[in-house]
């Protein structure tokens, strides 16, 4: 069977990593998060004194890039996880100190050509689909299939909050989780480089009403469609 690439945007929190995720596993395809690279050298940066109080030292970041090592591997019940130089970060980067600054440092150009220029050598072959903002627009332009996500911020609100709830992050409230969301996406789409923007030759998954069994079937009948056609 050919073997595609495959784009998933969309904006945040709408499920769009489980979504692929379960696509991948099906197809047998790799699967890349690259909103975990934008994060890891956001938990870099903070760790490095590169911001502070919302404000990025950009020379700083961008003399640093090349000491920052990102990789993936699967842990034991096979989910794929993020290490930074080594170090399994999964659970760091999905915090909320992190979840504030990254869209700041995914807003600087030099790192977004840095992490776009890896994200390209990891899908150049195929049999691959990736998820973030710019896949279907920058990453991999001639990708077969390329899916725009969307759904209302309310609900993608909640299914954050009900997910740091469920990993015992008792603190945060609805409104921050909120408020984070929609700053997230305001940040995002208003960029200078490369804005969170719908390919014109994307399909449109608008999820608010959808159950994740409805999302993996329609994204499977989309990429199936896209392969034999
Ligand atoms: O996908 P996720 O929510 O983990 O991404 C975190 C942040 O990284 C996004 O809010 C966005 O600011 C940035 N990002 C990006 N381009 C990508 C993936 C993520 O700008 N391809």
């Amino acid at each position: 069977m050919k073997k595609i690439s495959i784009a998933i945007d969309g904006y945040s929190s709408t499920g769009k990593s489980t979504m692929a995720k379960v696509l991948a596993r099906r197809l047998g395809y790799g699967y890349i998060d690259t909103g975990a690279m934008y994060r890891a050298v956001t938990l870099y940066a903070l760790r490095h004194g590169f911001i502070n109080a919302g404000a990025i030292d950009e020379n700083a970041l961008l003399s640093a890039l090349d000491d920052i090592n990102i990789t993936f591997a699967a842990s034991q019940d096979g989910h794929n996880e993020a290490y930074l130089n080594g170090e399994n970060v999964e659970g760091l980067i999905r915090g909320m100190e992190v979840s504030d600054n990254v869209s700041a440092v995914a807003a600087v150009g030099g790192v977004r050509r840095h992490l776009v220029k890896l994200q390209q050598a990891m899908g150049h072959e195929g049999g691959v689909v990736m998820d973030g903002r710019d896949i279907g627009t920058v990453v991999l332009p001639h990708a077969e299939l390329k899916v725009f996500v969307t759904a209302s911020a309310e609900v993608r609100a909640q299914r954050r909050f009900d997910e740091l709830r469920d990993k015992g992050d008792t603190d945060v409230t609805f409104e921050q989780v909120l408020a984070n969301v929609t700053e997230r996406d305001r940040i995002d789409t208003t960029r200078a480089e490369s804005p969170l923007v719908r390919a014109d030759d994307a399909l449109l998954l608008d999820n608010s009403e959808m159950t994740r069994d409805e999302q993996n079937e329609w994204l499977l009948n989309a990429a199936m469609r896209a392969i034999n056609g």
